[in-house]
């Protein structure tokens, strides 16, 4: 069928993929009086994030967060609650709705902003050109937004129903009782905790010698500590060599990482969670002579432009973390380059947030990578046990972590382990953002009670000059 659009239209900004990374850049480039379309090839708006990403995950981890404080932790607050049971089809249904709010949600956004959806798959059949289907449509600017696909490994194939990845993982049909989770990275631990929390046994095999690879070493340690006090197991410096499934669950062979012997795990479900890879698909990249890097994602220079003039990229299709805002950010930055204005992103302050609870929260540099990078710093360390409003939530696990610059106590990064330790970051994410001090955030008045204290008091902790610990 024809887009609706007429293919006589030329546009200024043709984008395709309407994830956070392209559905932001086109509501930006439309706000700047740009004429703008964007190519989505699902039924639906909103890319890996809002349909099978952040959103429903999100949704699933509130949700059996929930459970696991009715089930665990409500009776010692004095709430007692009566038999607590699961009901896995609402929460479910929840999870889809919110999914289904945030999608129709840029539809409206779309239309407030003018922007026309061409429905279907995309591909750039010369420069200034976009198909869709059998339309072509102009445009001076075309900016390639296709996110990410699941990375899977060599011999072990992805079923959906036994062998999942996070797309399967965010949609069964029962609580299994066991799941072996491969890789320890970020989608492993927040959906491994979801099914943990709803009553799974969840075992993590991670290749490296620690869980959340690119975090502070200290950071990491002690969140595999929480993890492993809630039930989780991990296996590290270790590697799935085969899985073999039947409709009765998988059998693993799991070796150690540099070769031995290797020992055998089964359970009900296998979630492989060990990367994503560039999307670009169909899109005829070879053909206009678009380049890639060896791991196949777009080249771009600090404007985002490709190789190839009027073709530009962004989100997870190019270097850089496979993050929402990461994405969302240089969309904005594109659209505004290309309306003539001079944006800019500072990647050191991007924040990357895990959804467990607690949650982890990073910023800037980690200890380790100032230390490679002979950058002389002092540590701040505040722990959430001496924060009155977490013991008052009974929340105390955790810390947060602030390093800066040893001569002018520029905060270089912060690393958080505690109850919305995804909330807490923005402040050091702002300071690092403004080229702030550690002792700017020491003397703002910070509420109390607040968790937020607690980034204070680690500020304090810089000078050494700590008031609570
Ligand atoms: P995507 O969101 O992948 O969107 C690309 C879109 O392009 C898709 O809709 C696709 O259908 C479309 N497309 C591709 N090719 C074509 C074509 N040829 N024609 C037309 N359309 C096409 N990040 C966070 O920051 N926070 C989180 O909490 C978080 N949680 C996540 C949880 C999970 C389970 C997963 C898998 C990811 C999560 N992420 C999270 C990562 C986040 O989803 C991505 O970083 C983000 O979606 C990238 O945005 P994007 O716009 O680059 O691409
Ligand atoms: P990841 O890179 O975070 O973790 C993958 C892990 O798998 C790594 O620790 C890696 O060492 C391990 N691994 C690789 N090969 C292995 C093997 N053969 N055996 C055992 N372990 C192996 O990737 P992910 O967790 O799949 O997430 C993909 C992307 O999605 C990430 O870039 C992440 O930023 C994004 N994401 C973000 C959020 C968030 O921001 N909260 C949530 C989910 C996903």
């Amino acid at each position: 069928m024809a887009n609706e659009k007429s293919t006589q239209t030329e546009y200024d900004v043709i984008v395709i993929g309407s994830g956070p990374g392209g559905y932001v850049c086109a509501i930006r480039c439309a706000q700047l009086g740009l004429k703008t379309a964007c190519v989505e090839k699902s039924k639906t708006l909103g890319g890996t994030c809002l349909n099978v990403g952040c959103i429903p995950s999100k949704a699933l981890l509130h949700a059996s967060e929930k459970y696991h404080e009715a089930t665990h932790e409500l009776e010692s607050l004095g709430v007692k609650t009566g038999k607590v049971s699961l009901d896995l089809k609402t929460m479910m249904k929840h999870k889809d709705d919110v999914v289904g709010s945030n999608t129709q949600g840029i539809e409206f956004l779309f239309k407030k902003n003018k922007i026309d959806w061409l429905k279907g798959e995309g591909s750039i059949a010369e420069k200034n050109t976009v198909k869709v289907g059998k339309d072509s449509f102009k445009a001076k600017h075309i900016i390639i937004a296709t996110g990410s696909d699941v990375a899977s490994l060599p011999n072990i194939k992805i079923d959906e129903k036994v062998v999942v990845s996070s797309t399967g993982a965010l949609t069964l049909s029962s609580v299994p009782k066991s799941m072996v989770v491969i890789g320890g990275g970020v989608i492993g631990l927040e959906m491994g905790t979801v099914w943990s929390r709803l009553g799974t046994k969840v075992t993590v095999v991670e290749y490296m010698d620690k869980i959340l690879g690119t975090m502070d070493g200290e950071t990491s340690k002690q969140m595999q500590k929480i993890l492993t006090k809630q039930g989780l197991e991990f296996k590290l410096s270790a590697k799935v060599t085969e899985v073999k499934a039947s409709a009765k669950g998988a059998t693993l062979k799991v070796e150690p990482a540099a070769g031995g012997k290797a020992e055998t795990l089964k359970a009900d479900i296998v979630l492989v969670a060990v990367g994503r890879k560039a999307y670009t698909d169909k899109l005829g990249l070879d053909a206009v002579g678009v380049e890639r890097d060896d791991r196949g994602r777009i080249k771009t220079d600090s404007h985002y432009k490709t190789n190839i003039d009027g073709i530009y990229a962004i989100g997870d299709v190019i270097a850089g973390p496979m993050l929402a805002h990461k994405a969302e950010d240089e969309g904005v930055a594109l659209a505004e380059t290309l309306a003539g204005q001079k944006p800019h992103i500072n990647y050191d302050a991007i924040p990357g947030v895990v959804y467990t609870w607690p949650e982890v929260a990073s910023v800037g540099k980690t200890e380790e990578e100032l230390k490679e990078a002979g950058t002389e710093y002092n540590v701040g360390k505040f722990p959430f046990t001496a924060n009155g409003r977490a013991r008052a939530m009974n929340n105390t696990d955790g810390f947060v972590k602030i390093l800066a610059d040893k001569t002018t106590d520029r905060v270089l990064g912060a690393h958080i382990i505690g109850p919305n330790a995804g909330d807490l970051i923005q402040e050091v994410v702002t300071m690092i953002e403004i080229g702030g001090s550690a002792e700017d955030i020491a003397r703002t008045c910070h509420a109390h009670p607040t968790l937020s204290e607690a980034v204070k008091e680690a500020a304090l902790a810089v000078d050494g000059r700590p008031l609570h610990i």
